[in-house]
């Protein structure tokens, strides 16, 4: 039987103030897997207006206090790692290890949030005035709007959250239509157990008719200082657009176009390995997902003819399945548009590698298909041989994204000067494309965003940083 979700408004789980609700299905089955409330703008109202009373407390927490909070719902999230496990490959379906995955990571995001609280929150400055104190000190801005995509459920939604509110603010969540337990109510829900106080983060479901007023109401009210917003560049056009309009700072992570580069001195055992785990890894639904292989035309028909054999043999199919590697994509839209850049893409004469039914690689691709410029987000791949370090670069830049680009090759120093000339947010020499540590400043660069998660950039982008001055006796 389907679950019942409601709204999570001022501590308490709510029905939609006109009761509406509104189907989740498993992507692999087809079937309801939960009737969720869905939110009007009246309901993101009330959840602002829960935001911001809970916010003279939740800023006023002593650090101590906000710290062992975020540490202790790390270690329940954890505790919950089964029931996430179950919920991922019914809501999005996501296999085990992916679901283990997210748990780890989030709790991880939570932990250092919860270091980020007790650091320090400012600086004592030079002053031209004798005898004057002189500071920079860093203080919560307010209510935070929170965007979640439903492709890393838990982390992307934990790091929504964590950050914003351990900076003092407190936070209104909009998880994707296609993720609403495991993209917002989950978090929420560890949260409050671990002792968040009600209000200091809320969670607004909505019916995917209604993104884009729920959006609006939530972005536009005038009690949300600042936004975040983890999804499509299509979309994150939309929210920066509000944001700047209202003047709100906004973080944007938006999507990619990520290339792997192969050179001709790479390991071909680990890149063909690195590029089946960047392309692949969650069926290719990851921002960071490896979009392109640039290979060195001397390595490239060896290389691909193994990556094709390998990604032939992975097993794909029902996420409950401990077998199984790749899982379904997370809706018939979704599986329809990778189809269609594929198609397209053969039909004008690339090469499909693999049987089409299942991962795809695909060669003899030409800058003209779509599946050369836009992001796939499904479980497909093209190479592409290039002559030289300079025509990979040159393909590599040549995109509206620059998300994260990784370069693979045994000499270290050639990497790192090709890592230069490569305008992503995020680069790894030695590795593939898809990489996430939450100590680490994440983000991207063009039609891949603003702004940045992670470490202390991520408190920062919540906070706003003021100038205070103590007059001397
Ligand atoms: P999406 O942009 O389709 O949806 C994101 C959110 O936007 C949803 O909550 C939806 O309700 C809302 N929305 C939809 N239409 C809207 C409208 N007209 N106005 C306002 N809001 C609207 O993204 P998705 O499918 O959830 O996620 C996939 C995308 O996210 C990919 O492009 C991927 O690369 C990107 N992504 C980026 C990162 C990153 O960190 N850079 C991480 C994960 C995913």
């Amino acid at each position: 039987m389907a679950n019942e979700t409601s709204l999570f408004i001022g501590g308490e789980s709510v029905p939609a103030l006109d009761g509406r609700t509104t189907d989740d299905r498993n992507p692999y089955t087809g079937e309801v897997h939960a009737v969720v409330a869905a939110a009007s703008p009246a309901d993101v109202t009330r959840a602002v207006d829960a935001a911001q009373e809970a916010f003279a407390r939740w800023s006023a927490t002593s650090p101590s206090q906000r710290r062992a909070i975020l540490l202790r719902a790390a270690d329940l999230l954890e505790a919950r790692t089964p029931e996430v496990v179950r919920l991922m490959a019914a809501e999005v379906g996501g296999v085990a290890g992916w679901a283990g995955f997210n748990v780890m990571l989030a709790a991880n995001i939570l932990r250092e949030s919860a270091a980020a609280v007790t650091q320090p929150v400012g600086e004592v400055l030079t002053t031209e005035t004798e005898g004057q104190l002189s500071l920079a000190v860093r203080e919560p801005l307010g209510v935070v709007a929170a965007f979640a995509p439903w492709n890393a459920p838990v982390i992307l939604s934990t790091r929504a959250v964590a950050a914003p509110l351990a900076a003092g603010n407190t936070v209104v969540l909009k998880p994707s239509e296609d993720a609403p337990i495991a993209a917002g109510l989950l978090i929420a829900e560890v949260l409050h157990e671990a002792g968040l106080p009600a209000g200091a983060l809320n969670v607004v479901t909505n019916d995917p008719a209604d993104a884009a007023a729920v959006a609006q109401a939530l972005v536009t009210d005038p009690r949300v200082r600042a936004v975040n917003f983890t999804g499509s560049t299509e979309v994150g056009r939309t929210i920066g657009t509000l944001a700047a309009q209202h003047l709100k700072p906004a973080v944007l992570e938006l999507g990619g176009k990520n290339a792997l580069l192969v050179l001709d001195d790479a390991d071909l055992d680990h890149a063909v390995n690195a590029a089946t785990f960047g392309s692949f890894h969650n069926a290719g639904q990851i921002c960071m997902s490896t979009d392109r292989i640039l290979v060195h035309e001397s390595i490239a028909e060896e290389f691909t003819t193994r990556l094709a054999a390998k990604v032939a043999s992975l097993p794909h199919g029902d996420p409950t399945d401990p077998g199984t590697v790749i899982g379904p994509v997370i809706n018939a839209r979704s599986a329809a548009r990778v189809s269609e850049l594929v198609d397209e893409a053969v039909s004008a004469g690339a090469r499909l590698l693999t049987s089409g039914d299942g991962p795809t690689v695909l060669d003899q691709v030409t800058p003209d298909m779509r599946i050369f410029t836009e992001e796939i987000f499904g479980p497909a791949v093209i190479v592409v041989p290039v002559a030289d370090d300079d025509e990979a670069v040159a393909i590599a830049n040549n995109t509206e994204h620059g998300l994260t680009a990784g370069i693979l090759t045994e000499d270290t120093r050639r990497g790192l000067a090709l890592a230069r000339r490569i305008r992503t947010g995020i680069v790894h020499v030695g590795n593939q494309t898809v990489d996430d540590e939450p100590q680490a400043p994440f983000g991207g660069v063009k039609a891949s965003g603003y702004g940045r998660f992670g470490g202390r950039w991520g408190v920062e982008a919540f906070s706003a940083t003021r100038w205070v001055t103590i007059a001397g006796g």
